[in-house]
């Protein structure tokens, strides 16, 4: 695929991309160092803390993430995850072919949006401790265990490679609560 990654730029709802299931990164080259530089770029200029590759045009298996650790210390985990765990990374990071594993504890409902659907937030459950596996720009493999938000960001970017947005695992109240605000988008995004 020829990419050039300054031109890269945030696609919203409804695009098709956003709906397509990413292909694997088979090779580490200077283009998807070059693209995960201008991810965070962009991520950073949206104010977002992560950022899919589906989410600036390309069906790639990678996504990048900050969440900055919180100034106050975290809450006593209450279920049964590790207090110990990491809820944040120290900088930006970019994961490519990631995958999610070993998720722990229950589900936790949260408010949740997405730099591709603007103006709509809603409440979404998701795993409150997983573990990830990838592959970093060095084609380097981790795996790390986190919880709280940096656990939450991990999950939202992986749907996104999977063409899954938050609009799908909204609760039936977001759903109806934010439903004249995606017609907005669609009809933006139809014109
Ligand atoms: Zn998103």
């Amino acid at each position: 695929m020829d990419v050039d990654p300054r031109t890269l730029k945030i696609v919203y709802f409804p695009h098709p991309v956003l709906r397509t299931k990413a292909k694997p990164i088979e090779r580490i080259d200077q283009v998807v160092r070059d693209v995960g530089e201008r991810m965070i770029e962009l991520m950073y200029e949206a104010e977002g803390i992560g950022l899919a590759a589906p989410q600036v045009g390309l069906p790639w298996r990678m996504f990048v993430c900050h969440v900055p650790s919180s100034p106050e210390p975290a809450p006593t985990p209450s279920n049964g995850t590790d207090a110990d765990l990491p809820d944040a990374n120290a900088g930006p990071e970019v994961y490519i072919n990631p995958t999610i594993t070993e998720p722990h504890g229950l589900p936790e409902l949260m408010e949740e949006g997405c730099l591709s659907l603007p103006r709509v937030r809603g409440d979404l459950m998701r795993q409150p401790d997983v573990t990830l596996t990838w592959s970093d720009l060095d084609g380097t493999t981790h795996t790390r265990r986190a919880t709280g938000l940096l656990a939450r960001c991990w999950q939202h970017e992986n749907d996104h490679l999977d063409g899954v947005l938050i609009i799908d695992r909204f609760t039936q109240l977001s759903r109806m609560r934010t439903r004249s605000a995606l017609r907005a988008l669609e009809k933006q995004g139809s014109s």
